[in-house]
């Protein structure tokens, strides 16, 4: 069976870009959760007809396939837990054309984030959307999962972007969706129904994207809190006063101590219980006028210190607590469980509060941190896998964090999707109505079920027990 499969791979895209190399498996196998499950072979097509054929080919044969972009999903979508191939996207990797008229860009998926970043700002353009993953996160694996980041809450998530999009369908017919248009309500919006869809809908092989004008100016501040509420009074003063800034970060005492010990000195004065770091951007002039807005905002809500960052140098000084966080975390546990939570804006404070109940509940050390503009917070249950009481802890506190923060009327993934990770949890949000719609759209893409099988509703305790790896975030 598998060597009928490697010989029309091989007929298909040439034996070289066939592989069963057991390093190659290995690599595929996972992501940035390194929980895993090796593929039987990885191919690696270069043309959109090569990827209509192999589809093709494994929907005859009934044979699982996985589309792997870059690899850096925190839930296990480009996993292949039930076997079979891995395509690997990685020769679609050039950017087609930057249309600065008509401000957009034809990409193909593996573009890497940050060359699309670098490549349109060159042109005085602008694409928004900025995952903390974006020096190796790929646009259709973006695309994919509906990637956010700190830019979300005045810019929106990469939906918004997606004007247009070639995929093919896991029969092998090759799709187009949408146009070059930022207006277009011809029929279902079947872009916006792939965009988020988690590799199991379909293959994107090219993407059509919406740009903005790169804004001419940016401020940068940071303000500290003696508490979380103080922080949060703060947000909503921010935005009462008009102003949506590009960022606005919230860091917690737990992550503001690990980044502390991290860099040998301290971002913010003893007493903190958060920092706010807030960057507004736009014309010279409106910039100028929003970031005083928001200065004012923070010292009328009680701001403990206000730090400006208007050079190069500064801005780069302040981010740094935020971009130093991941690696900073890890000093206070081997590892890290990042849950992407969600809830609305007003309700952080109730986050906070259930945080705290949890840590205190199940003896863990949890950091969060996030985007307050958008109430997305990272909830990182800090770790040791080798603690077989501790993992058992993290496990209930994982469901009372998911079930509390649907309470709170938010979602238990704000950026990185479900994969098979947060499987286990989807009916704590969705109802049976709703998976089984979901269930009848996936069977109209997909009726053999062969494209990323075993993920969102589909996930078995089979499915899971048959990883390898330890449980852990990255
Ligand atoms: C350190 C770190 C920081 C991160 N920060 C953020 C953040 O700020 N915001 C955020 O949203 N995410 C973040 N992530 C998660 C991750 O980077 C994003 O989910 C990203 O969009 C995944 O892109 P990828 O190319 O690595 O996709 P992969 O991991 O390769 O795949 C992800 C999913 O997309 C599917 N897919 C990939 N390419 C295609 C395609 N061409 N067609 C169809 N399906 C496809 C896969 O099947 C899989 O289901 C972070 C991850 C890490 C490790």
């Amino acid at each position: 069976m598998l060597d009928a499969l490697r010989a029309t791979l091989a007929g298909i895209v040439g034996a070289p870009w066939v592989s069963s190399d057991p390093v190659v498996l290995d690599t595929a196998g996972r992501d940035a959760l390194k929980r895993g499950h090796r593929p039987d072979l990885v191919v690696t097509p270069g043309t959109t007809a090569e990827v209509a054929a192999i589809a093709r080919a494994c929907h005859d044969a009934r044979v699982p396939m996985t589309v792997r972009g870059a690899g850096t999903g925190y839930t296990g979508g480009a996993v292949p837990i039930r076997g079979g191939l891995v395509i690997a996207m990685s020769r679609f990797n050039r950017i087609l054309e930057v249309d600065a008229a008509n401000l957009l860009a034809v990409v193909q998926p593996n573009v890497i984030t940050r060359a699309l970043h670098t490549a349109v700002e060159a042109q005085g353009l602008f694409y928004p959307p900025d995952p903390a993953s974006l020096a190796e996160c790929a646009i259709g694996g973006n695309v994919a999962e509906c990637a956010g980041g700190p830019r979300a809450f005045k810019y929106g998530t990469t939906r918004r972007y997606v004007l247009a999009l070639e995929a093919v369908l896991p029969t092998g017919e090759i799709l187009r969706t949408g146009s070059r248009t930022v207006k277009n309500v011809t029929g279902y919006a079947l872009t916006d129904l792939l965009v988020g869809s988690e590799g199991t809908l379909a293959i994107i092989t090219e993407i059509t994207l919406r740009l903005v004008p790169k804004p001419a100016a940016r401020h940068t501040f940071a303000a500290t809190y003696p508490t979380i509420d103080a922080a949060a009074r703060a947000v909503g003063a921010i935005v009462a006063a008009g102003v949506i800034p590009a960022t606005l970060e919230l860091i917690d005492a737990a992550s503001l101590d690990a980044v502390a010990a991290h860099l040998g000195r301290s971002m913010a004065p003893p007493g903190t219980a958060a920092l706010l770091l807030a960057e507004v951007d736009g014309g010279e002039a409106a910039a100028l006028e929003e970031a005083r807005l928001a200065r004012e905002a923070c010292a009328a809500t009680g701001a403990t210190s206000l730090v400006e960052a208007d050079t190069d140098e500064a801005r780069a000084a302040v981010w740094e607590a935020r971009r130093e966080l991941s690696y900073a975390l890890r000093r206070l546990a081997p590892r890290k469980i990042n849950h992407d939570v969600v809830v609305p804006r007003g309700r952080v404070p109730e986050l906070y509060g259930l945080i705290d109940g949890i840590r205190a509940r199940h003896g863990l050390v949890i950091a969060a941190f996030g985007h307050a503009g958008d109430g997305n917070i990272h909830v990182n249950l800090m770790v040791d896998p080798a603690n077989h009481d501790e993992m058992r802890r993290a496990s209930a506190a994982e469901r009372e964090l998911f079930a509390g923060v649907v309470a709170l009327d938010g979602a238990i993934s704000g950026e990185h999707g479900i994969g098979y990770a947060k499987a286990q949890y989807l009916g704590l949000q969705l109802s049976a109505a709703e998976i089984a719609l979901m269930a009848r759209l996936k069977h109209a893409f997909d009726p053999h079920g062969v494209l990323n099988p075993g993920k969102m509703w589909e996930t078995t305790p089979e499915d899971l027990r048959g990883l390898s790896g330890e449980r852990a975030g990255d």
